[in-house]
């Protein structure tokens, strides 16, 4: 049988004719080879009418070859896509985010935007719509939540314990009755976390070292935490970090490639952010952030949250 014509290496599929012993190209019978170079893959032996509607095939199914220098973005999305205020959200700026993430799913050319929030779950699902991302895997919740929009698949950690839970509950019956009398509320939609908002927040201030020493002494499993608006409780073995963790590594078999820091990048806007920052080779924050974050990122917008975040992607455009 002769040899092969000599082709171009590819990043993408390619037919490679072989000749009839008489050396032409055109005869019904002659074979064809199609060369998938991602992943490779080699089908000998087609007459070319085949070889070409696989090679047809395998280039409608084949993604475009991946040139992005990241994978992943982690993005928070209170001080960063939208305000914690009951402020309008930034309608422009969200909607350059969700064409990135257009191209970043179809051309493989930046890295896919996708959450990293202690917003309930159907927040945060609600956002990745919105966002764009059917693809990867967004965490909220501090990490009580992965949940995967490609399957819509929601993942509690499997460290949650039905007592976990019991001590969560508990403490939010102690909340509502100590603190609920004073217009304290807590922000609906949680499943293993309690966050408490008062319109006031220097009564939140007031009552904050109240509530650490009653969860002290109880021995709730729960660490207390302070955002711009609003007192978190959450499960001291679940957090942004752990839910990070959870959603990285589903990433390869999504992704189609191993995944590790050197293919994260990540935004954020106060302190729990910094476990997003520990997990990225890439950090950065807009212009409204904590000062600590902006003294551990590599890139600070001039821009306030979503028109921050919408400035702080240009560093990806191709
Ligand atoms: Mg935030």
């Amino acid at each position: 049988m002769p040899e092969p014509a000599p082709v171009m290496i590819a990043t993408g599929p390619v037919l490679v004719p072989v000749p009839d012993a008489d050396g032409s190209l055109d005869s019904a019978g002659a074979m064809a080879c199609v060369f998938d170079a991602t992943p490779c893959r080699m089908q000998a032996g087609r007459a070319i009418a085949a070889g070409v509607a696989s090679l047809r095939s395998a280039c409608v199914n084949t993604p475009a070859p991946q040139s992005r220098r990241y994978d992943v973005l982690f993005c928070d999305i209170d001080g960063c896509l939208a305000p914690e205020s009951t402020g309008a959200m930034d309608l422009v700026s969200l909607a350059k985010v969700a064409e990135h993430n257009r191209l970043a799913q179809s051309r493989r050319d930046r890295p896919i935007v996708t959450l990293c929030s202690g917003r309930p779950q159907p927040f945060a699902e609600a956002m990745t719509k919105l966002l764009a991302n059917a693809t990867v895997p967004l965490v909220a919740e501090n990490g009580v939540w992965v949940y995967d929009p490609a399957t819509n698949a929601y993942i509690m950690d499997p460290a949650i314990t039905r007592e976990h839970r019991a001590a969560v509950r508990e403490a939010a019956a102690w909340l509502e009755a100590e603190f609920g009398p004073v217009g304290v509320t807590q922000q609906p939609g949680k499943a293993a976390s309690v966050s408490l908002y008062h319109p006031d927040t220097s009564v939140l201030k007031r009552i904050l070292p109240r509530v650490r020493a009653e969860f002290e002494a109880r021995a709730w499993p729960m660490r207390v935490s302070m955002t711009w608006l609003y007192i978190n409780c959450d499960l001291a073995h679940v957090s942004k970090g752990t839910g990070l963790d959870r959603a990285v590594a589903m990433l390869p078999e999504r992704l189609g490639h191993p995944i590790d820091r050197s293919r994260l990048a990540g935004i954020g806007d106060t302190p729990s952010d910094l476990a997003i920052r520990e997990r990225v080779a890439w950090f950065g924050c807009p212009g409204n952030a904590d000062a600590q974050l902006k003294a551990a990122a590599d890139v600070v917008a001039t821009r306030h949250e979503a028109a921050g975040v919408a400035e702080l992607l240009k560093h990806f455009d191709p």
